[in-house]
């Protein structure tokens, strides 16, 4: 390890902070998937996980078939040298083979997909054949074997085509469907529970008092939980008051699998948010070195587990993006699936003091030469919700850095990429 350089530039209080790594590994170790499984058809089984590697009931193809639009022959038929005339028999097309038996000498003219007749074992492309009436010509120098497709040589019978913890995709459901399956047992849905506190927010169709705000956050988690396929339970927003606070993690930890709060995590706030905790689970309050984020919740409330956001909206979602969605996914069964990222050319320059990783909000386009390259968004508050809307992408810029100047690479996570 390497010890963290002490700079006067270095954000105050940031020495004793959790890394992203560190909190990603630290809850990685803690979590089992959830036991549970359902049979489903195809059509419905879109984003869910496979309960089991999916094994092929057949061969792909299932039969000898040609490659190419050609003649089918005998490979040992074909002189040395020179040229070899053949007579021509008959036809076979895609679901319609060749009826008949082949003799020493007989061509088959063939089609891509159809049946290669049995006693022939390779096809001359169209373009290499001299046809005359029932004869065709057909010059040496051809390999054995060439365009015809072995049994098995895309899937072999058996083999595993799609393997546990995989989240299905719209190729897979055509490629099962290529094998004949028609059903396929997948994790059942993770149940998730989530609620907003604070007395200063407001839900959807109440008006506004002084001093209060809408609750976002509730909107951006369950869209968030949407697309990852979870059940979703939204319980509301429940005010910073003792009673009303326990009641909601008790409930909450009976019915969920996972409860995610936002708000109320930040240091010397409501304290009896983790009084109860206390009390019903075993939570740690952690300090990460990411920005936006650092306050983060994490534990146990009775059986279900337990993420506390940051309340503020931006900070809520790259907490969630960065570390409680790939919780959820290694929950849900899904095997782990490195989130890609690229370098790019940043052409603004971005404000960033040494300390903690930091998710700045970006854009990403091409130029008009056909570069990608990424700019800033504008202000990076972590009240500034517009700025995630505005983004595709976060900017990655590891703890250490500094400013970056226009030209510089900068690391880019794509939106995209984020279920
Ligand atoms: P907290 O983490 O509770 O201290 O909240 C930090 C900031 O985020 C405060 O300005 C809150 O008003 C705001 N905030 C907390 N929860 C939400 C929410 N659900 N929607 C929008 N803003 C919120
Ligand atoms: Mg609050």
């Amino acid at each position: 390890m390497k010890p963290t350089p002490r700079s006067v530039d270095c954000e105050p209080g940031t020495s004793n902070l959790l890394s992203v790594t560190n909190a990603l590994e630290k809850i990685r170790s803690t979590l089992e998937p959830v036991a549970g499984f359902e049979t489903l058809f195809l059509r419905n089984a879109l984003g869910r996980v496979l309960h089991e590697d999916v094994r092929s009931p057949i061969d792909v193809p299932n039969y000898r078939n040609s490659a190419m639009d050609g003649y089918a022959i005998a490979f040992s038929d074909l002189k040395p040298e020179g040229e070899t005339v053949f007579r021509v028999i008959g036809s076979a097309f895609a679901g319609q083979p060749f009826a008949g038996t082949v003799g020493s000498g007989d061509a088959v003219r063939i089609m891509t997909g159809a049946v290669v007749p049995d006693g022939m074992d390779t096809v001359i492309m169209q373009e290499q054949a001299t046809r005359d009436g029932d004869q065709v010509r057909i010059s040496a120098g051809q390999g054995q074997g060439d365009n015809v497709r072995g049994i098995g040589e895309d899937i072999a019978r058996n083999s595993v085509v799609l393997q546990k913890g995989r989240r299905l995709r719209a190729s897979d459901l055509g490629l099962l469907a290529s094998l004949g399956i028609a059903e396929v047992r997948v994790r059942r849905k993770l149940r998730v529970a989530f609620f907003s506190t604070g007395d200063e927010l407001r839900s959807l169709g109440q008006p506004l008092g002084e001093s209060q705000i809408y609750d976002s956050n509730r909107y951006t988690l369950h869209g968030m939980l949407s697309r990852l396929g979870v059940e979703i339970i939204d319980m509301g927003v429940i005010p910073d008051q003792r009673e009303a606070v326990a009641e909601a993690f008790t409930t909450a930890s009976v019915i969920a699998d996972v409860l995610i709060t936002s708000g109320g995590v930040s240091v010397g706030e409501a304290d009896f948010v983790k009084e109860t905790l206390d009390r019903l689970g075993r939570v740690n309050f952690w300090k990460i070195a990411m920005k936006p984020g650092k306050p983060l919740a994490y534990g146990k409330v009775n059986q279900a587990t337990f993420f506390g956001l940051p309340g503020n909206p931006v900070s809520a979602m790259a907490t969630f993006y960065q570390i409680v969605q790939p919780a959820l996914r290694q929950l849900m069964g899904e095997s782990h699936v490195a989130s890609l990222t690229l370098k790019v050319p940043c052409t603004t320059r971005l404000k960033k003091s040494p300390g903690r990783q930091d998710f700045q909000r970006g854009v990403m386009e091409t130029n008009d030469r056909g570069e990608l390259t990424v700019r800033t968004t504008g202000p990076q508050g972590s009240h500034i919700l517009s700025s995630m809307s505005y983004a595709n992408c976060f900017i990655i810029l590891p703890a250490e850095s500094s400013n970056v100047e226009p030209g510089m690479l900068v690391e880019v996570q794509p939106f995209e990429g984020l279920i």
